[in-house]
């Protein structure tokens, strides 16, 4: 009883009414509407809006293409039919059209008996379907319905259909849905009462779908032959002769004809019972191994043992046992072919899972990186700022530094250089000035009796003289003279490549200046003077303490001398020489 409903499903139409607005959709709906009545018309409209498709829009142009597939397809081209409604399938936004190309496909590929790749689109089917409703949720429903029956997943063929019947379908469908239970009832052994066939014998016929109520007066038949109740089976079976011949359909009649010739049997008609064997092989014998080919077989090889007929028995019984083998094979390769594309899709499922996995993987790796990435520019942010408050921190340091080096090396009082710097510059001066073979010179002044100025005038004015001497003794130096105070109102001065000369010009010129300072800006009026010692090199060598001690030797004449005087240190004649103009 398989593949009864594959050729009716495909030649009846999906008359489906789309809501669709425009006045090419009207014609689009009409021949979708005629294309199995009146299939010139079809054609013809087809050819008419190919002819003007760039006025159509794509819902527009979907839709022709999909009627164009069913044209293929029922010119006898099912592999091109296919492609058609694959490419709708995967082009067209509109899911009605989807669900009924996937339909479409379906029920091709169970019509080549392509079991696998029909297998696959019933996956694709059972998907597309979820999200649709009404008429085209049924057309989905009842191409699963048959392809599974067809396959022989009749339990899966079964809920289908009771899907379609209990979703008060229109009159045509419920026909298809009734007759599709009922064939997967019968398959599967269960019960069918004989109201269900009267139903469909009803809503068939009055759909003008005799093939299907032909069906039903079959399956009534078969029924009661397995309750043994032949009168029955046989009274069915006269009753639906003509409509089922009026069918023109192969597998109903000959499926009608070996049962009638089982009935034969069972009454002891056996030549009527060859008749009908005989005329149930012929109607199938382009139909491949079915059911009634075997029965008949089965039948007739029967009869011939009855009758005596070893031979023909025997010729008989190897023709049944060929045919049961080969109809055995078809439904095991059909079910091999089933489980080949439930395999499929598994590793088909599978395999996304993995692309799904993978896939994930790459973007967490992609977050990461990105996180890396910003943690990098972070800790270099982070980096810089540091080595930016290190190089801060370096810098105030240095100045710090340099500022703590200052303020040792430096008189608070006076701002020059303290004993200890002086006599550091003065020891690397001369460093220098012996390995240059270069002369120095070196002058020790001190105020003369400034004791008395402190007490005359206090220690603020005293202060004020001490800074109005160096700066008045600066007035006089030249620019490389270093100049420092060496304790108390004594100073020092060590002349770079300077003669002994010069360096009393440089003593006399300075002892000069203090002398003319106008202490007036003190708040005093007084006399500042100071007394001088000079010694060089030459004389005293490049040792400071030498140097400073024929200097201060000097300075000790110039007091002793009455102050306010320079004298230089000769050490062969231990002569001190006054340059003061006397
Ligand atoms: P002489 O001519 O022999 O050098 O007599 P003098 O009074 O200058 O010498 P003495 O050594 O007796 O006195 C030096 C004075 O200088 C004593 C001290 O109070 C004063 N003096 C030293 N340092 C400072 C200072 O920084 N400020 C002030 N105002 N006075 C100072
Ligand atoms: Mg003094
Ligand atoms: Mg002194």
């Amino acid at each position: 009883m398989n593949a009864s409903f594959l050729i009716i499903f495909l030649v009846m139409n999906f008359i489906v009414g789309i809501s669709f607005a425009g006045d090419e959709f009207n014609s689009l709906e009409y021949a979708d509407s005629i294309k199995s009545k009146d299939t010139f018309t079809f054609k013809k409209i087809l050819q008419e809006l190919d002819g003007k498709k760039e006025s159509l829009s794509q819902k527009e142009l979907d839709y022709l293409h999909f009627l164009e597939s069913y044209m293929t397809a029922y010119s006898g081209n099912l592999e091109d039919g296919i492609s058609g409604y694959k490419a709708v399938y995967k082009n067209s936004k509109h899911e009605d059209l989807k669900v009924r190309s996937a339909a479409s496909i379906v029920n091709l590929y169970g019509l080549m008996r392509d079991f696998e790749n029909g297998y696959s689109w019933v996956l694709e089917l059972q998907k597309k379907i979820q999200n649709s409703s009404g008429k085209i949720k049924h057309i989905g429903l009842v191409a699963l319905a048959i392809f599974l029956n067809q396959v022989g997943e009749y339990e899966s063929g079964l809920s289908y259909a009771e899907g379609v019947i209990d979703d008060a379908p229109d009159p045509r469908n419920l026909c298809f849905a009734l007759n599709l239970s009922i064939e997967a009832k019968f398959e599967l052994k269960k019960d069918v009462s004989e109201e269900a066939l009267s139903k469909l014998i009803e809503v068939c016929d009055k759909e003008k779908e005799f093939v299907a109520s032909s069906m039903a007066f079959i399956w009534e038949a078969n029924n009661l032959i397995g309750k043994s109740e032949f009168e029955r089976a046989k009274s069915k079976l006269q009753a639906s002769l003509e409509l089922v011949n009026n069918t023109h359909y192969p597998p109903a009649i000959s499926e009608h004809y070996s049962l009638t010739a089982l009935i034969h049997m069972h009454e002891g008609e056996y030549s009527k019972a060859v008749e009908s064997a005989n005329k149930s092989l012929d109607v199938a014998k382009n139909l491949g191994n079915t059911r009634p080919t075997v029965s008949a077989f089965r039948t007739l090889y029967q009869v011939a043992e009855l009758q005596g007929k070893p031979d023909e028995a025997l010729f008989y019984y190897k023709k049944f046992a060929e045919a049961d083998r080969a109809y055995i094979d078809e439904v095991k390769a059909k079910q091999l072919a089933i489980q080949q594309a439930k395999h499929d899709a598994i590793e088909r499922a599978n395999q996304i899972a993995l692309l799904d996995k993978e896939n994930s993987l790459l973007k967490t790796e992609a977050r990461l990186t990105k996180q890396e990435q910003q943690n990098d520019r972070l800790f270099m942010a982070f980096l810089m700022l540091v080595i930016l408050l290190v190089v801060l921190w370096a810098y105030k340091n240095r100045r710090l530094h340099l500022q703590m080096r200052q303020q040792a090396q430096t008189d608070d009082l006076t701002g020059i250089a303290n004993r200890h710097h002086f006599t550091q510059m003065a020891e690397s001066a001369l460093k220098y000035h012996q390995k240059s073979a270069q002369p120095l010179s070196f002058i020790i002044f001190d105020l003369d009796l400034f004791k008395r100025i402190n007490d005359t005038y206090g220690h603020q004015v005293g202060d004020w003289a001490l800074k109005a001497a160096v700066a008045a003794c600066q007035s006089v130096c030249r620019q490389q003279d270093i100049i420092g105070r060496m304790g108390g109102e004594e100073f020092g001065l060590v002349l770079p490549g300077c003669s002994l000369n010069k360096a009393m010009e440089i003593a006399e010129a300075c002892r000069k200046a203090i002398a003319a300072i106008d202490t007036r800006p003190s708040g005093e009026k007084f006399q500042i003077t100071a007394s001088f010692g000079v010694s060089d090199s030459t004389v005293c060598g490049y040792v400071f303490d030498s140097l400073y001690g024929c200097a201060d030797k000097a300075l000790y004449h110039s007091k002793e001398q009455g102050r306010n005087r320079v004298y230089r240190y000769e050490e062969d004649l231990n002569l001190k020489m006054d340059l003061r103009p006397q």
